[in-house]
């Protein structure tokens, strides 16, 4: 497939998967089934039928708003729909017809989910900061962060995962001392030894900078446009997951050379 083609095929299969991540985060922090009943409005709960559940396509057509009850969709669906697609398919132009693909897509899809509900709700599921630690050294003989034989590659995931929890939670403690609250949740220790884990040691203090970097970002861009901080808590989860796909992006990136 060319370039062109790969971008084409991610693009409509991550709208079919954002729409799906969208379930998720709804569901998710109800403990409601992903996979039973069909979708339905949150308002009127009236069945949502296939053709009023195209990705972006039926929200637009129905100007954002339930054809029955006429109650507002969020404009979380749409969003999360162009997100997933626009990651996907550039995850799928960069790594191509692989075996890592659907793996990578795999954590790319929990990163998004646990991002929108770490902003909702300020908590990060462990069914995806722990799911994430034991796929990643699962899938870790495939990481093309890691090169060596498969052991080594599992060694690797294995350092790497413990100096992104022991390290955050250090941080935390030291962080938690000094404020005299909490700095950091638990969530955010969990999903760095994920990052480890997926990354390796090198790619911790890749996604601390990415993630860092991000986040001041956006506060300037908040301070710019003059909008207030939320509740005055800032979830990590999502900064930490955009320093984390930048790595995944590019799994042999750092900053930090040995001599
Ligand atoms: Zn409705």
């Amino acid at each position: 497939m060319t370039g062109a083609m790969l971008l084409i095929f991610g693009f409509l299969f991550g709208l079919i998967v954002g729409s799906f991540l969208n379930v998720c985060i709804y569901r998710i922090p109800q403990n409601m089934s992903v996979a039973w009943p069909n979708s339905f409005c949150p308002k009127c709960k009236h069945k949502i039928k296939w053709y009023d559940n195209i990705p972006i396509v039926s929200y637009l057509l129905l100007g954002g708003k339930c054809r029955f009850c006429k109650d507002p969709i969020s404009a979380q669906y749409p969003i999360v729909e162009f997100i997933t697609a626009c990651l996907t398919a550039v995850f799928v132009f960069k790594f191509g017809l692989t075996i890592w693909t659907p793996l990578v897509l795999t954590v790319v899809s929990c990163l998004i989910v646990l991002s929108v509900i770490d902003l909702k709700f300020f908590i990060i599921p462990d069914r995806f900061s722990i799911g994430l630690i034991l796929f990643g050294l699962i899938i870790s003989f495939f990481n093309p962060a890691f090169s060596g034989a498969p052991i080594l590659k599992l060694k690797a995931a294995l350092i790497g995962g413990g100096l992104g929890f022991f390290g955050m939670w250090a941080m935390a403690a030291f962080g938690s001392a000094l404020l005299r609250k909490e700095a950091l949740g638990g969530g955010d220790i969990k999903l760095m030894g994920a990052v480890g884990v997926l990354c390796g040691w090198v790619g911790v203090f890749n996604v601390l900078f990415f993630s860092s970097f991000v986040g001041v970002l956006y506060y300037a861009i908040l301070k710019l446009l003059k909008r207030p901080i939320e509740n005055g808590a800032i979830p990590f989860g999502p900064f930490l997951s955009a320093g984390l796909l930048i790595n995944l992006y590019l799994p042999t990136i750092s900053f930090i050379r040995m001599y």
